[in-house]
């Protein structure tokens, strides 16, 4: 063990910086550990804003917020977290704006607010639309204010567990090579998405699910593994998000026929219907064949370059770079795009996990407040007030207790799997099997799914698992071997989409994000109103349920 803290981070985006900020304002020595400088994180290319009922647009409240985002998550969000995260989120932006969070202004002085896609009231507060670049700019001046310590380019492999708790974590050090295993009373991974499961995807390469992979393997319960959004408007063909913020704006979704198609599905919301019924439509205008090399259309040509300039000066300069397209003159050729995972490491309101002393927060946990769908403008806040409230928690936990093991055991397990893999003279090279998978879970568990697709898809990924036994790591070296890092970061994408299909093919309903028009079209709460669990047990996925937390809201059918 090199070092020990009270409190150690993993994850240095804005759940993780949140988490470490309050963890050290309640007194205790916190660190982080992030594979990519705190700045690079995935969090900075959040575009759009961050929702708070604010109410400086137009009537709101945190109850209006907290039905939204019950209703969006298509009745199986939580709905305690969801009340305590809509009553929460207002001062958690005030504390965003006081730390310098240069958030877009109303003539009047208040923070501006725009609409988003199934929003009963405008609600995202916003900076542009360089909101997630703001954010983790401002947590990152926070985090040096306090002189927190980063073991930056630290790749988090493995949860030390000793006398059922957690007690460290077992890291590679990327610039330096070798294993360097920290320790700490309390673990809170805030380790980001997996979108990189999918070929087409908004998220960047570092997002391939490390932590939920980390909590799987430990033996804890991932929930909602099989609900992952789609976002409407990703370009073609590089895959980059045009935030939701240019349809807050006013943009139109046409097909290839110059027609406004979502008056087809959802005459009341149009383009501002929750993500899972905008991807569907358009999924269903690129099928029949209205569609252009498997896109449509986003036009906000009608905004006007004042407008454009001034609220969606990013969306425009990525457009022009990577679509070659500037949206003043022609409209953005956009699809569906894997964006968010709904599911993640299962926690109760603190970031508490099921094993004591390990806490989860961000995209990588599950409270849940998403259910099957997040809003728009909802996960920025939720890495904000529950990264908060996990660093909290577990810096009460580790001042309350006084010890930190790590036994030997622990460092050999992970040196033992390392040799393992490096010793390979030959086999198969990670990148390949990669391909492969982001391919096929494209084809297989996409927007819509069928059983046939997943049931291949999961011969796919027993298939993947096996040949990822005799993966050929060629890059034998120390620094910056990201040849081995890319190969963990692949065992931990299929084992996470291995617990995706699983409870996916169990799920036979349609609901949010989990769309299956072919067999079972419509919401089923009679049998499916629970979340799913997945567990890691035997080298294979086991697939049991939890109860949906209700408050107020009894399930009814969404019409947008
Ligand atoms: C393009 C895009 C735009 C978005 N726009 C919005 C928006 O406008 N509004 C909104 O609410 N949401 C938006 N989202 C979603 C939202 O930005 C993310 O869900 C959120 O920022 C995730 O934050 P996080 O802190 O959980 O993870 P991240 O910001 O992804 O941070 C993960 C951290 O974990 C570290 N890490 C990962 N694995 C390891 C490992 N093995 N070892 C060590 N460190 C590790 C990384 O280095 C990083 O520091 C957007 C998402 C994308 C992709």
């Amino acid at each position: 063990m090199i070092a020990k803290h009270d409190v150690l981070v993993v994850g240095a985006g804005c759940a993780g910086m949140r988490a470490a900020i309050e963890a050290h304002d309640a007194g205790a020595d916190v660190a982080m550990i992030s594979k990519l400088h705190p700045t690079r994180s995935h969090s900075g290319a959040a575009e759009g804003g961050i929702n708070a009922a604010l109410g400086n647009a137009a009537e709101d409240s945190a109850e209006i917020h907290a039905y939204d985002t019950v209703k969006g998550s298509d009745y199986i969000g939580d709905q305690d977290a969801i009340e305590i995260f809509a009553a929460e989120a207002p001062g958690d932006i005030v504390q965003l704006e006081h730390w310098g969070a240069v958030f877009s202004r109303r003539e009047d002085g208040k923070l501006a607010q725009r609409p988003f896609g199934a929003a009963g009231s405008p609600r995202t507060v916003y900076a542009a639309d360089i909101t997630g670049h703001v954010l983790i700019q401002v947590l990152w001046e926070q985090v040096c204010k306090r002189d927190i310590p980063v073991y930056e380019e630290y790749f988090a492999w493995q949860l030390v567990e000793h006398e059922d708790r957690c007690q460290g974590v077992v890291c590679w050090d990327l610039l330096h090579g070798g294993l360097k295993t920290l320790g700490g009373k309390t673990v809170v991974l805030a380790t980001g998405g997996a979108g990189r499961q999918y070929r087409a995807t908004t998220n960047a390469y570092a997002c391939t699910g490390d932590g939920m992979a980390m909590a799987l393997h430990a033996g804890l319960p991932l929930k909602d593994m099989e609900f992952m959004q789609f976002h409407p408007t990703t370009m073609f063909p590089s895959g980059i998000l045009i935030t939701e913020g240019c349809r807050g704006e006013g943009g139109f979704l046409i097909n290839k026929d110059g027609e406004r198609f979502m008056k087809n599905y959802a005459p009341n919301a149009l383009e501002l219907a929750s993500r899972d019924v905008v991807s569907r439509s358009e999924q269903t205008e690129i099928d029949e064949g209205r569609g252009v090399n498997g896109s449509i259309f986003l036009d906000l040509r009608h905004l006007g370059a004042e407008r454009i300039l001034e609220r969606l000066p990013g969306s425009r300069e990525l457009a022009m770079t990577y679509a070659g397209v500037d949206p003043i003159y022609d409209p953005i050729p956009v699809r569906p795009g894997a964006h968010y995972h709904m599911g993640g490491i299962e926690t109760d309101n603190d970031g508490a996990t099921e094993l004591t002393g390990l806490y989860a927060a961000g995209e990588c946990a599950c409270v849940s407040i998403h259910g099957a769908n997040r809003l728009g403008g909802n996960s920025l806040m939720e890495t904000i007030t529950f990264g908060r409230r996990a660093g909290r928690a577990a810096a009460e936990w580790a001042l309350a207790n006084t010890t930190v093991t790590v036994p030997e055991s622990a460092e050999r397990d992970a040196e033992a799997k390392l040799d393992g893999l490096l010793s390979r003279e030959s086999g198969e090279r990670p990148w390949k099997l990669r391909d492969e998978l982001g391919q096929s879970m494209l084809e297989n568990f996409g927007v819509f799914r069928r059983e046939d697709a997943m049931l291949k898809q999961l011969e796919i990924l027993g298939d993947l698992r096996e040949r990822f036994r005799t993966v050929y790591v060629e890059d034998k070296g120390d620094v910056f071997n990201s040849d081995l890092t890319q190969a963990i970061e692949l065992g931990n994408m299929l084992d996470t989409a291995l617990c995706m299909v699983t409870a996916g093919i169990a799920r036979k309903e349609s609901r949010g994000a989990h769309s299956r028009p072919h067999d079972y079209p419509t919401r089923d709460d009679e049998n499916f109103m629970h979340h799913s669990i997945t567990r890691w047990v035997d080298d294979g996925v086991e697939l049991g349920r939890s109860e949906v937390r209700f408050t107020k809201w009894e399930p009814q059918e969404r019409k947008y």
